[in-house]
């Protein structure tokens, strides 16, 4: 329920990702690509079918809240709806802008990257996962982890978030496009006072499993999803091999919940 492919940071194809989901055993499959939704082709749905796997349109669109970056997921939209297909649109723009800020903060540190380079090297939607790709290939830091804590971390000197897009309006856009929307992996929020606030919002649901956190992380979000009478949501936040920690089905929802969203 919570995937990536190459269509944003993932390394896998939608198409690989189908494959990869048989594979594992799973009956059901949402593609949640940050701030797009061009994973969902005709040739999509029919491959999904032709491969006995149920796959529920997502997104997973960025705001800003509390001066944090906070995720939502969207689930089962019409990926068609103007709404949902103009707000995507805004988030390229964005991106793009940001990600120049980011490359020229880069440069400040004597790193340099084109962003010519960066282009290339994404097939979708550019995020930083792709810059610090290209800082490993550089030889600049050891590792990705390393490009986040040391560079283009939430917070770190060279991150920029670009336009603030906010959490009433993303919420009110799947809406209109007939989904459910839901807080991503609330777990990360690390500010109690932020969660207390966001579950005040006119949300669907959350993700109350979450990758390879345990359960006793996870009941305080299946507790607040009880008392709201909310859907609950669970996935891996799969990237493929740029975040091998995580493997497809790490977090996973029953056929009843599927089916409830
Ligand atoms: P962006 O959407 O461009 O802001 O990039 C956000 C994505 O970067 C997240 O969804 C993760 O895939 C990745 N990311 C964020 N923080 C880290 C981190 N500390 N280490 C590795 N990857 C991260
Ligand atoms: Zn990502
Ligand atoms: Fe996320
Ligand atoms: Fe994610």
């Amino acid at each position: 329920m919570h995937t990536h492919t190459t269509c944003s940071d993932g390394t896998m194809t939608p198409f690989e990702l189908i494959n990869e989901a048989k594979k594992i055993g799973l009956q059901g499959l949402s593609i949640t690509d940050h701030d797009g939704v061009s994973a969902y082709t005709d040739e999509l749905f029919d491959y999904a079918r032709a491969n006995g796997i149920q796959l529920m349109t997502g997104v997973e669109f960025s705001c800003r809240f509390e001066e944090m970056s906070i995720h939502i997921l969207g689930y089962h939209f019409d990926h068609l709806n103007e709404a949902i297909q103009d707000l995507c649109k805004r988030h390229v723009i964005r991106r793009q802008e940001r990600n120049l800020l980011i490359l020229e903060r880069l440069r400040g540190r004597g790193i340099r990257i084109e962003p010519e380079e960066l282009k290339q090297k994404a097939a979708g939607v550019i995020g930083r996962p792709h810059i610090a790709k290209i800082m490993v290939e550089k030889g600049a830091v050891g590792s990705i982890q390393e490009a986040f804590e040391e560079y283009i971390g939430d917070n770190k000197p060279c991150y920029v978030p670009g336009a603030s897009f906010f959490i009433p309006e993303t919420i009110d856009m799947i809406h209109q496009a007939g989904g459910k929307a839901l807080i991503a992996h609330p777990h990360l929020i690390r500010n109690k006072s932020v969660v207390k606030k966001l579950i005040q919002l006119p949300f669907d649901g959350i993700e109350a499993y979450y990758a390879r956190f345990p359960l006793d992380q996870e009941r305080e979000w299946l507790e607040i999803a009880e008392k709201k009478g909310w859907l609950i949501s669970g996935g891996s936040d799969f990237h493929g091999t740029i975040k091998p920690h995580n493997p497809l089905g790490s977090s996973w929802i029953g056929l009843e919940e599927f089916k409830k969203l």
